[in-house]
């Protein structure tokens, strides 16, 4: 099951127990309903226990309702649910007692906090989704028009709720992407465990984001100490072929030893094994000075057998 039908089968559960409530529920559906009160669709879902919830909350109007499923038309893995009102005279008594005729929200139907949860919780099974988070932070309800839309938005503003606002193929979109939203809103709703989910979500990905943060940390310095050891190496090894280490200053014998025989040291445990000690900058100096004199060598060595190195320039 994915995440999105966990988080709908939970608010499926949520069972209020004011009149008004419910009435804000259904009213939610029926106002941005594609179809509804012109044809008798009310709305079409993968979901059958909402289907089936929404018809069951319908007929207590005295409303008859057909919940059919269309197994040609499949979502996932599955059919689409069809909520419809076959009857004309009992949509018009419909419409009228939800005041349907209006373009925007019916006040009444909204303003209190117990109705106006319940009002989005039908509004988000109908015609809302949710992404898994372990895969991305998404959430939207699909608007209807602009209009809707605004009103939606400014209705969420009140509940403490900031949608954002899109459109994608001629749908209007209210959507959240950040997972503190998500989980408010799943929580107003009344999916609290969902919400838990998201913040459970939320709390592993961010200490795995740390341990990754710390791991390349480590592993760029190692990077760096291996690449700078490695051509004090190579001046070390250069200087001992042509003169042997004994031609360095006596102070610089040591380390140079210390360094060829130990590439992944950095500058302080270099420092801890030298056998007068030293300090991590005192080192850093020595070695610089051992640089120096390679290149000092090099270029000795280039006057003296010109030919040869650049026969060695040209073989490295
Ligand atoms: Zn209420």
């Amino acid at each position: 099951m994915s995440f999105c039908q966990e988080v709908k089968r939970e608010l499926c559960r949520v069972e209020p127990k004011k009149l008004h409530c419910r009435e804000a529920m259904l009213y939610g559906v029926m106002r941005l309903s594609r179809t509804f009160p012109a044809e008798p669709v009310v709305f079409k879902s993968e979901n059958k226990g909402f289907a089936d919830r929404y018809a069951q909350e319908l007929a207590v109007f005295g409303t008859l309702v057909e919940v059919q499923s269309d197994l040609r038309r499949i979502k996932g893995d599955q059919p689409v649910y069809t909520v419809c009102v076959p009857d004309t005279h009992q949509r018009a008594l419909l419409a009228r007692h939800f005041c349907l005729d209006t373009p925007g929200l019916h006040p009444p139907f909204v303003e209190r906090g117990c109705c106006c949860a319940a009002f989005f919780r039908g509004i988000f099974l109908a015609f809302g989704s949710v992404t898994n988070p372990e895969r991305e932070y998404h959430l939207e309800l699909n608007a209807l028009n602009p209009m809707l839309a605004e009103e939606l938005f400014l209705l969420g503003q009140t509940a403490g709720i900031r949608f954002k606002t899109t459109r994608r193929k001629g749908n209007e979109i209210l959507y959240l992407k950040e997972s503190e939203q998500i989980e408010d809103f799943l929580t107003f709703l009344g999916a609290t465990r969902s919400a838990l989910r998201v913040m459970d979500v939320k709390v592993i990905k961010d200490v795995r984001n740390k341990v990754n943060r710390t791991t390349n940390c480590v592993t760029a310095n190692l990077k760096k100490t291996v690449s700078a050891s490695g051509s004090q190496i190579q001046d070390i090894l250069y200087i001992e072929e042509h003169r042997g280490l004994s031609w360095l200053d006596e102070d610089l014998r040591e380390l140079a030893q210390l360094r060829v025989e130990n590439e992944d040291l950095s500058l302080r445990e270099l420092a801890d094994r030298l056998s007068t000690p030293l300090s991590r900058s005192g080192v850093n100096h020595r070695l610089r000075r051992i640089s120096e004199a390679a290149a000092r060598l090099r270029e000795e060595e280039a006057r003296r057998h010109p030919t040869e190195e650049v026969e060695d320039e040209s073989g490295s």
